[in-house]
């Protein structure tokens, strides 16, 4: 059996008219001679009928702190309900599909309601189905708990679900179906000549999801190379060719990202962050101060980025929304945190960076010229990440998008 995963995300299953497309991708694949496994997102964005923002927004008002149990049983029924709507669709066009949530599919996850890890897949009741000729529908961005609690996986949930059956099933590729044409240089919400990359490595992918570039969750990058399952972004409304993600380069077609002769592969970018400085002055053991400091933040949940330890200060960043219960437990400590509010990280990424020598210089020349403060910086040997006003966002990334030609 040749299996294909092809996942749809929230646009492309919003109308009747999108749901037709998806149908004839499905069909494509049913006649070139897979057995196609649908993952399928909750219809639409925030504000829908029937998204899963739009259901949260109904018990908001009503119970704030619905426990996350009952939350993650509202949140997995959009994709029920657009998962069934896409089985009418097939079967109308005389697809024979049946559909699966995501525990009835084998998806079992951890109990951390809300944010749940797959701990493991049992693809037995979706191999059934295929072997017997049927199309079979998943629901995405969710799993169940071995005492069978219904748990949700968390943002982008759907591509991790996505991938983690097709390494479960050895599926020949994973495609992720989306609204633009393929993983592009930056999003091109923001940068009007971005350009789609037709291959690129794992490593760089994940570095561009994490760093913000939402086309695909970071996580399910990680979990199709794992088993090297060949994961493809393409679009749901045209024929083009989408960006393969591989571990092969496209320089030497063999080989590790090292080897490619790109330097910057894409821009990322995540805004809406808050920058704390903390000064910790000259104590003695400054390092016993600052994993105080982080642990505190550990243990109140808060996710920490960017950090920076200097000899008598630590910088860090938080998400906007948990900033001042960060700043009220730096206070509770005793110290008197400076904060930078709606800040945004700006990231360029690219497995040639490693080596070559300037790129920061290029960056930090690019972006003075254009008027744009770096408030910090950081760099590993794939990506370097400057931290500016969110007011400066779009015109950083629009810049270092011109400065390493990466438009059309
Ligand atoms: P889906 O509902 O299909 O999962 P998402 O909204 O999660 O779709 O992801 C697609 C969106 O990601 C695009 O519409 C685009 O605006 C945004 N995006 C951000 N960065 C990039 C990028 N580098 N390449 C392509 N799309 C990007
Ligand atoms: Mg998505």
């Amino acid at each position: 059996m040749r299996i294909l995963v092809q996942k749809f995300g929230g646009t492309s299953v919003a109308t009747a008219e999108r749901r037709e497309s998806v149908a004839s991708k499905v069909s494509e694949a049913v006649h070139s001679g897979y057995s196609p496994v649908i993952v399928v997102s909750a219809i639409g964005r925030s504000g829908d009928p029937y998204a899963t923002d739009t259901f949260l927004s109904m018990v908001k008002g009503i119970c704030p702190d619905l426990p996350k149990r009952e939350l993650d049983l509202l949140m997995s029924c959009g994709e029920v309900i657009s998962g069934t709507i896409l089985v009418s669709t097939l079967n109308s066009l005389g697809l024979e599909a049946v559909l699966f949530t995501g525990g009835q599919a084998g998806i079992i996850t951890d109990k951390d309601f809300g944010d749940a890890r797959i701990v493991r897949v049992e693809p037995g009741m979706i191999l059934e189905q295929l072997a017997i000729g049927k199309v079979v529908v998943v629901t995405g961005f969710q799993g169940t708990t071995e005492d069978g609690q219904i748990t949700t996986l968390g943002r982008g949930g759907s591509d991790t679900t996505a991938s983690a059956l097709g390494v479960a099933l050895n599926a020949e590729a994973i495609d992720i179906y989306t609204d633009v044409e393929g993983i592009m240089t930056a999003d091109p919400r923001i940068v009007e000549d971005a350009r789609t990359i037709d291959t690129v490595t794992y490593n760089e992918i994940c570095q561009m999801a994490y760093q913000g570039a939402k086309v695909i969750h970071p996580r399910a990058v990680e979990i199709a190379m794992q088993r090297n399952i060949p994961l493809r972004i393409k679009s749901t409304f045209s024929d083009a060719p989408g960006t393969l993600v591989t571990n092969m380069c496209p320089a030497r077609g063999v080989g590790t990202d090292i080897t490619t002769d790109r330097i910057i592969t894409g821009i990322a970018h995540t805004p809406n962050v808050t920058q704390l400085r903390v000064l910790t002055g000259d104590v003695q053991d400054q390092h016993l101060t600052d994993k105080r400091i982080f642990k505190a933040m550990a243990l109140a949940d808060i996710s920490v980025d960017f950090i920076s330890v200097q000899p008598e200060a630590v910088l860090y960043t938080v998400r906007d929304e948990v900033a001042s219960k960060a700043v009220k437990i730096l206070l509770n400590m005793g110290f008197e945190p400076g904060v930078v509010p709606s800040c945004a990280k700006v990231s360029i990424i690219g497995a040639g960076i490693a080596g070559v020598p300037g790129v920061m210089a290029d960056m930090v020349e690019a972006l003075s010229d254009s008027g744009v403060t770096i408030l910090q910086s950081a760099d590993s040997h794939t990506t370097i990440w400057v931290l500016v006003h969110k007011e400066n966002m779009v015109t950083a990334v629009q810049t270092l998008h011109k400065k390493f030609r990466l438009g059309v």
